[in-house]
């Protein structure tokens, strides 16, 4: 913006770069997107001035007409596209939707069970380094080694013997659909409280091509950025009025302050996208792509983990080639492609190496790219990562990176 280029020409050459650095490199990120034009507008919104600490209706401030329309738009909205009763919009963050929920519902030294980091889980479900972590005593479920699936006999024997509080389904590097019944069953067993994060595959659900964990679930959170194609933020669902209640102290006044309306009003924005029918559309193209993306990647003689993938994302094991994680996320960043390093199941290599990448479909489907544009981003992956392990790479980077300028040429990002 004009406005800003003279009065912060620093921060406004490092937007031009990234807007760049957006429109000329292949997005791979699974947990990344690119949002419509409305949803920035409303984000860069007169909003941001605004203190409404409170909930629509009974806030702490005068003048929150505008933002209470905002913020009962955004509930209603999220609530129809999911069908859940109660929604609280509020949470900053993805990981502030989860601890809204361990503050709700949990007390430090309670025990908690979610997936384990190292096959898919999120920090945020009892990592170490993590609050969850540190405040909970951790108990982690994992994956076959085999199958590479949720194992979910060792999900019902670990909450047997450990009894957890809470039972946390979900995770940032899982491909596959999980069975959300069977969940609510495990938990019922020993009275725990079950949570479904949906961080990742929200948007699938939204558009009906991953199931719903909202009928089986006590508690829902996400994030609003990812396959749900909103700003950075998160939520909280339930269909349970006590814990609504609960949730909505936890998160003000419990851990939050005023809420951020500029970006309510933009997740408000990407709801009201979400429930339009070119939503559905798109989150089935997004599936459909990844598969692609996932084979062709299996035929150049990768392996996929669990065989495939149900949703936006896949896990691929680099060993066959005996390139790691992080040399490949390097080397494809060098050529214009972004992805992140990803721990296969029973990882032989350190967190900071790997053995594997995590790709997503969310953001080049978002552009435009369909199955074909898929097809040549594997081919252009699969001849950077042959040029890494035969270090040719300073000989070919050019000619890549020419190809992947003329992949995306034709799909400009509308800003
Ligand atoms: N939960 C899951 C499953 C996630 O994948 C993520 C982000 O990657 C989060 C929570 C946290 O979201 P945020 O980065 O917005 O805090």
């Amino acid at each position: 913006a004009a406005g800003l280029s003279v009065a912060d020409g620093a921060i406004a050459a490092a937007i031009v770069g990234e807007k760049t650095r957006q429109r000329e490199s292949i997005e791979l990120i699974a947990s990344e997107n690119f949002v419509s034009q409305a949803v920035l507008d409303a984000q860069g919104s007169v909003l941001t001035n605004k203190y409404a600490e409170g909930y629509p209706h009974r806030r702490y401030y005068g003048g929150c007409l505008n933002v209470d329309a905002v913020e009962d738009l955004a509930i209603e909205r999220v609530n129809r596209l999911f069908g859940s009763s109660y929604a609280n919009v509020q949470p900053h963050s993805g990981s502030q939707a989860n601890q809204s929920v361990f503050l709700a519902l949990l007390n430090p030294g309670d025990t908690i069970l979610g997936l384990d980091l190292k096959a898919g889980g999120h920090l945020t479900h009892g990592a170490p380094v993590n609050i969850s972590g540190r405040w909970f005593k951790v108990v982690s479920y994992g994956v076959d080694p085999e199958t590479h699936l949720i194992d979910m006999d060792q999900v019902a024997a670990l909450t047997r013997k450990y009894q957890p509080k809470l039972l946390i389904a979900g995770g940032s590097a899982y491909p596959r659909t999980m069975d959300f019944a069977r969940f609510r069953q495990i938990a019922d067993e020993v009275g725990a409280v079950l949570l479904v994060d949906i961080a990742h595959f929200a948007g699938l659900v939204a558009g009906g091509v991953y199931p719903s964990p909202v009928p089986f679930a006590h508690v829902v959170t996400s994030t609003t950025h990812k396959t749900l194609r909103g700003p950075h933020g998160g939520f909280v669902l339930t269909n349970d009025a006590e814990i609504a209640k609960k949730i909505n102290s936890a998160t003000f006044p419990g851990l939050q302050g005023g809420p951020l309306m500029h970006v309510i009003a933009a997740k408000a924005v990407a709801f009201g996208e979400a429930l339009q029918p070119s939503f559905k559309t798109y989150v089935q193209a997004v599936v459909e792509n990844c598969r692609v993306l996932a084979q062709e990647l299996a035929d150049g003689g990768l392996k996929i983990t669990s065989g495939g993938t149900d949703c936006h994302l896949a896990v691929v094991d680099l060993r066959p080639i005996g390139v790691t994680g992080n040399i490949a996320e390097e080397t494809l960043e060098s050529v214009g492609i972004t992805l992140n390093k990803n721990a296969i199941p029973n990882d032989p290599e350190k967190p900071m190496i790997t053995s594997g990448i995590r790709v997503g479909s969310a953001a080049g489907t978002s552009r435009g790219f369909g199955a074909d544009e898929y097809r040549q981003i594997a081919a252009l992956m699969l001849d950077t990562l042959a040029a890494a392990r035969d270090e040719t790479l300073d000989a070919r980077q050019q000619d890549i990176n020419n190809r992947v300028r003329q992949l995306v040429a034709p799909f400009p990002l509308p800003y």
